[in-house]
């Protein structure tokens, strides 16, 4: 058997704190809720932990990051506050191959706008609507298991499009509202060795991480995110001063010249 996917749910963890509405429903937080139906799914294949903001470093030391193949991210009130240079070490991670799962209001994270070089905005309306989560990619990995062609929210938060992301690498969801906006609401990247995909659901206010749909898509999601391979990537510019095979050039490099 393989080694588990190593899993770090990470999450701002304001919300759940303040709020009495979101400590009604998630006690523990979101991120407990989270883990639990990672868990859930994947079994003896992951090794689960949570991270939050207000611990040192976030949560996400040198050695968390170093053991973690796939990293959940959700954040909403307090992008701001998420240090640049653990932003920096998230990204390395990313192009070396680690997966990262971000969930709703991670849109506007810090980490998720820089992978993706766009604003990452959206319309928003919080009205408490219907919506339904069509699936577009029958087969794809993220979409497995789930009972039908489609599944519904009763109540949610609506994001509508324009949604300001690149064109996704694969989409396997599409949301409709009831107020009558859709959203692109399930969409996949690589970026260097890893792959990244944004989910839509999760306003905290709603019991969304309590849905069966919802949990099996972030374990699915955990599941194909995973990197392929440990093998390390070289993702400084070196030079190579001594090539494999003698070369006969003459030619003379004022090695000045050269800041790699
Ligand atoms: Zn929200």
């Amino acid at each position: 058997m393989s080694n588990p996917i190593r899993v770090t749910v990470w999450h701002e963890y304001r919300h759940d704190l303040e709020n009495e509405a979101v400590k009604a429903l998630y006690p523990d937080g979101m991120h407990s809720v989270m883990k639990a139906a990672i868990e859930e799914h994947l079994g003896a294949a992951v090794v689960v932990r949570t991270a939050t903001l207000d611990e040192p470093e976030h949560g996400l030391t040198d050695e968390v990051l170093a053991n973690t193949d796939v990293m959940t991210w959700w954040g909403h009130c307090a992008h701001g506050e998420v240090k640049d240079e653990i932003v920096d070490k998230i990204q390395k991670r990313v192009l070396e191959g680690m997966g990262l799962i971000v969930l709703h209001s991670g849109h506007y994270s810090k980490i998720f706008k820089r992978l993706l070089g766009t604003t990452c905005s959206l319309r928003w309306r919080e009205q408490g609507e219907r919506e339904i989560l069509w699936c577009v990619n029958p087969g794809h990995p993220i979409t497995d298991g789930l009972d039908d062609e489609k599944f519904e929210l009763e109540n949610t938060e609506m994001y509508g499009e324009y949604f300001d992301i690149p064109t996704p690498d694969e989409q396997a969801f599409i949301s409709w509202f009831e107020g009558g906006e859709i959203f692109r609401s399930g969409n996949c990247w690589t970026r260097g060795k890893g792959r990244i995909f944004y989910f839509r659901p999760g306003h905290e206010t709603f019991p969304i991480y309590y849905n069966k749909n919802v949990r099996r898509v972030l374990a699915n999601a955990v599941k194909w995110a995973a990197p392929s391979s440990s093998a390390p990537v070289r993702l400084d510019a070196p030079c190579i001063k001594e090539p494999l095979a003698p070369i006969s050039s003459t030619h003379v490099v004022d090695e000045s010249l050269h800041n790699h």
